[in-house]
């Protein structure tokens, strides 16, 4: 417990000391700095449900609102007992970051339920959804706060959340409100592609690393953390491009062979056994504590914060790592990766494609369009190289790493926005 508190405040202080290093490298505005260092809105919501035996659970849910200068707040739900205010509120300053780096029209939003999903059964974690949903009320909204699925949610999540505001909507108006959410299924007004999206942005961004450094993806091993929704489709487009999959750990298990794991085959494996890779007939159980020092070139973290940090990163062998997942490297670890010359993919760029292809999600609704996948997946991958060269580009520019360029960019957005409107009143 005690441990894992810690945690969870140092998710809040890397993404604070992150934004204070890149405020201090451009020069930022003090009052600017002053209003980005603070979340506009803090939710914090306790509701009932009823279980499936008759008795009744109070789960507490939150929603963070950071900054709404370049539009409304976008950002997922996470479902998972270290959820609280300080994670929502770390997760929803990334989102702000991410949001203006991928040049979209919204801020950053963040929330969940602190609860381990696993122990309700499908009726219950819809009534728990749609119970959420009602005690946010209007704090979501298509133009106000539009949620998206994050650990362990999912499109079905999400498609419980827009039939429930929908449903408290007139029944003449309910369609204008389908984008409340975005990662909705396909049949619920989702879009074609959004699965795959943010595991297709990290290796885009691995392809544009690899032309930067002047090398290929072809026969790079890699290990992945997480075998969910980012790390099963980027391990698939990894290996597509030639990548080879060592090791892979998730919540059950670390699993590795070092002549390969297929990525498909390990994917059919976690489908039928729980979502998990412990078991895994084609690769042996490994030491977990040992997986971020496993010989690699290529790392991906697609799991949780605070993965990669003081006590593993001396260990890292691999020369670049693509952070799937929201804040996976702590500040102390990134120093000791720094001075290994190790390259850090940043987050706020790495794992852009989710954000990126909801947008479309949320333009396709608005619109009453039906966008085709070969579509979604060209303007996500043009996207994504205009992201990596304006990153690249900062970087040599300032003269500091990727994390600080992508936020002087991020940042930079912002701070014309407030400097062209001023601050009310
Ligand atoms: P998911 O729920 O689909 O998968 C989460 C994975 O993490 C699972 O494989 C689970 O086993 C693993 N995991 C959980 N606890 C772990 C632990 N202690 N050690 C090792 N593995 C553990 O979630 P996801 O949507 O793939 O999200 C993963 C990460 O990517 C999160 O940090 C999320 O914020 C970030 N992210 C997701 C998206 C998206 O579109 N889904 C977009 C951007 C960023």
């Amino acid at each position: 417990m005690a441990t894992e508190e810690k945690k969870k405040a140092s998710m809040l202080e890397s993404v604070k000391a992150q934004f204070e290093a890149a405020a201090d490298k451009m020069n930022l505005d003090k009052n600017i700095r002053k209003i980005l260092s603070n979340t506009n809105n803090e939710i914090v919501v306790h509701f009932p449900v009823k279980m499936d035996d008759g008795s009744v659970e109070i789960f507490t849910g939150y929603r963070v609102q950071h900054n709404s200068a370049l539009g409304p707040y976008k950002g997922g739900l996470r479902y998972h007992p270290t959820v609280d205010l300080d994670d929502a509120k770390a997760l929803a300053i990334w989102m702000t970051w991410k949001c203006s780096l991928a040049g979209l029209p919204y801020g950053g939003g963040k929330g969940g339920i602190q609860l381990d999903p696993k122990k309700y059964s499908a009726s219950e974690l819809e009534r728990i959804t749609r119970r959420f949903t009602y005690a946010l009320g209007d704090n979501i909204g298509p133009d106000y706060d539009i949620p998206a699925p994050d650990v362990n949610t999912n499109p079905q999540i999400m498609a419980w959340i827009a039939d429930t505001y929908m449903s408290q909507k007139s029944p003449k108006e309910r369609s204008k409100f389908a984008h409340v959410v975005t990662g909705k299924p396909v049949g619920s007004g989702g879009l074609e592609g959004r699965d795959r999206a943010t595991g297709f942005g990290v290796v885009s961004t691995l392809r544009n690393w690899a032309k930067w450094r002047n090398t290929s993806l072809k026969g790079k091993k890699f290990i992945v953390q997480g075998y969910g929704n980012v790390g099963q489709w980027a391990a698939r487009f990894l290996q597509e491009e030639g990548g080879i999959m060592v090791a892979v750990q998730d919540h059950t298990g670390t699993i590795y062979n070092e002549n390969g794991i297929d990525a498909f085959e390990l994917l059919a494996y976690t489908q039928m056994n729980n979502g998990g890779v412990a078991g895994y007939p084609k690769a042996s159980e490994f030491d977990g504590s040992e997986f971020f020092g496993i010989d690699c070139e290529i790392c991906i973290p697609a799991a949780l914060g605070n993965q990669i940090n003081g006590s593993n990163a001396e260990s890292i062998k691999a020369k670049v790592i693509a952070e799937g997942a929201n804040g996976p490297t702590t500040p102390e670890g990134e120093a000791i990766l720094a001075k290994k010359g190790v390259d850090i993919i940043p987050d706020i760029l790495c794992n852009s494609g989710g954000v990126i292809t909801s947008y479309f999600e949320w333009l396709q609704n608005r619109n009453g369009e039906i966008w085709q996948m070969e579509d979604v997946i060209e303007k996500l991958s043009k996207k994504m190289d205009v992201s990596f060269k304006k990153v690249t580009d900062t970087a040599e520019r300032y003269n500091c790493d990727l994390r600080t360029a992508a936020y002087i960019q991020a940042i930079s957005r912002i701070e014309v926005a407030y400097k062209e409107r001023g601050v009310f009143p």
